[in-house]
């Protein structure tokens, strides 16, 4: 069985998945006769650009092109010729290979024929561009600066930075992007209906994961798939040849943890490694939706939508609201340093198990009690050595003193500051500990409110009256309207604080407290750009 990247090779524009803008400058080009000399395609490996190159060059060697349009007949002697590879004015040259220099060196002789077409383009396309050495990056350069008419380069690189400059300067550069899950699928579904085989939508899922945008890399796994001979490809059956891919399996593991179910997250671990699933493929996968948490708690736009599966934005956002953005960040720190352990662990799942316990630590205390302490340790860091020792995480009796210099963001297990929950006796610093427990609350009955509210800061307490600071009119007009809901959640903890005074004030202007937290919103509001606010603002204007 043929390849099936070359089966269902695009052969003209329109069957040409993706990069869109490419598409229609190099169509308006050609119909416009307006092509320059030198084009660089840059992009991942396998996003189409040898073959938009191919496209182009049978577009402009067509005989039987209409002026006013740009796609290649595929049916006239030159298409079919550049389609069978046997085409002599188009010379595709591997700038990887030895061949591939000698022939560039070359070129200055052999470019000085014509094409053999009247009114043809001599084409080279220069495949692995930025692997030419300085001596052929030279001659190269030499050709381009003296291009003979009618002859076109088109240069194809993953690693554009590692070109000379003067090259770069002469090229008119096209960025390829790795196709959107949307295309690939697309893509995917295609090829399964004109090879006749069913596949599921959660196979289609994996292929899309293992081939990070890459169309070909997409079509291989495909291949393997069918060619293992089976018209109704299952995930029984592709994780078989495949193996098994945790993606989600780690989503129901940060879902577990985001609720503090560590006993549950603990027994999926166990469930997936006794299942066949790879421990070092369940970090990878953490790792990625982690990172796409920790962007999306900095600002949504970070966030890359087309790379994600259909409803996998949603997930995010829900994890994002109720894992804490220090928790996040440490798992990611810690879940980078045992990525690489696995293999020489005891057992290949007690690096990642320990990570859990630390970050998410419990002791025997009842669930609301879990709760409180497993958001008030956030500021655990796994080291190498925690990993070997697994230290406890000590609870601390006394609350740190106010107006001491910021402790640092990072801190070791041990001097981790825990405050018991002391039902009435209520100060600035106790209050905003219990935060992550309000907001977890108020997720649950206005997520919008719960946005805002994270962003405030207790500045004082009043006779019985706690004033919290907020950065926005907007927002504290809002937070006004909510004042009962959110006080009844606070007096659930201090029953001593009778009512809430939210104020206007720069959060950054109230960062003399030593609340570590506080340190990390205060870092975040000055990166945040200024119109996140309102963007906040417009989504939720309606809903409070
Ligand atoms: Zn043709």
């Amino acid at each position: 069985m043929p390849a099936l990247y070359r089966t269902y090779r695009p052969q003209n524009f329109q069957q040409v998945i993706g990069q869109e803008i490419i598409k229609t400058t190099l169509q308006n080009a050609i119909i416009n006769n307006r092509t320059v000399h030198s084009y660089l395609f840059s992009g991942p490996r396998g996003t189409g650009k040898t073959t938009m190159a191919r496209i182009f060059s049978k577009a402009l060697n067509c005989i039987n092109r209409q002026p006013n349009l740009a796609e290649p007949c595929n049916t006239c002697i030159n298409c079919k010729s550049i389609n069978d590879n046997a085409f002599i004015d188009l010379i595709e040259i591997d700038a990887a290979s030895n061949r591939g220099i000698d022939e560039i060196r070359n070129l200055k002789e052999a470019i000085r024929f014509a094409p053999s077409q009247k009114n043809g383009y001599k084409i080279y396309i220069i495949d692995e561009a930025h692997m030419l050495t300085k001596d052929a990056s030279n001659a190269l350069l030499k050709t381009l600066e003296e291009p003979p008419s009618n002859t076109i380069f088109i240069l194809a690189t993953t690693d554009a930075h590692k070109m000379i400059p003067t090259i770069l300067s002469r090229v008119q550069k096209f960025d390829f992007k790795p196709l959107a899950h949307s295309e690939l699928k697309q893509k995917i579904l295609f090829i399964a209906k004109e090879e006749k085989v069913k596949i599921d939508e959660q196979v289609v899922n994996q292929i899309i994961l293992q081939a990070m945008g890459g169309a070909r890399d997409a079509e291989s796994i495909l291949g393997k798939l069918i060619s293992a001979g089976t018209e109704d490809i299952t995930i029984d059956f592709a994780s078989a040849i495949l193996g098994k891919n945790s993606y989600f399996e780690a989503y129901t593991l940060l879902e577990f943890l985001s609720q503090n179910q560590i006993y549950l997250a603990i027994r999926h671990i166990h469930k997936l490694y006794a299942s066949g699933y790879g421990i070092d493929q369940l970090i990878v996968n953490l790792l990625t939706i982690s990172h796409n948490i920790f962007l999306l708690q900095i600002e949504n736009s970070l966030i890359q939508k087309e790379s994600l599966l259909d409803d996998e934005y949603s997930k995010l956002e829900s994890l994002a609201l109720t894992i804490s953005k220090v928790k996040i960040r440490n798992f990611i720190q810690s879940l980078e340093i045992i990525k690489s352990q696995t293999h020489t662990a005891y057992l290949p799942y007690l690096p990642l198990e320990l990570v859990i316990a630390q970050i998410w630590e419990i002791d025997n205390m009842n669930n609301n009690e879990k709760n409180i302490i497993s958001d008030n340790i956030d500021n655990t860091i796994i080291t190498k050595s925690d990993i070997k020792l697994a230290p406890k995480t000590k609870p601390v009796e006394n609350t740190p003193p106010l107006n001491t210099p910021p402790a640092p963001t990072i801190t070791q297990p041990k001097d981790s500051p825990v405050v018991k929950e002391t039902s009435g006796s209520a100060d600035v610093y106790s209050v905003y500990k219990i935060y992550p427990a309000i907001n977890k609350a108020l997720t649950k009955t206005n997520k919008s409110l719960a946005i805002i509210f994270a962003q405030t800061q207790p500045v004082d307490i009043i006779d019985n009256t706690i004033v919290i600071a907020v950065e926005s009119d907007f927002y504290r007009s809002r937070l006004d309207k909510n004042t009962k809901l959110i006080l009844e959640y606070i007096t659930e903890h201090y029953p001593s604080i009778l009512g809430i005074n939210f104020v206007t004030k720069k959060v950054s202007s109230i960062n003399t407290m030593n609340i570590e937290p506080n340190n990390d919103f205060n870092a975040e509001d000055d990166e945040k750009p200024k119109d996140i606010n309102d963007t906040i603002a417009d989504i939720f204007k309606d809903s409070l």
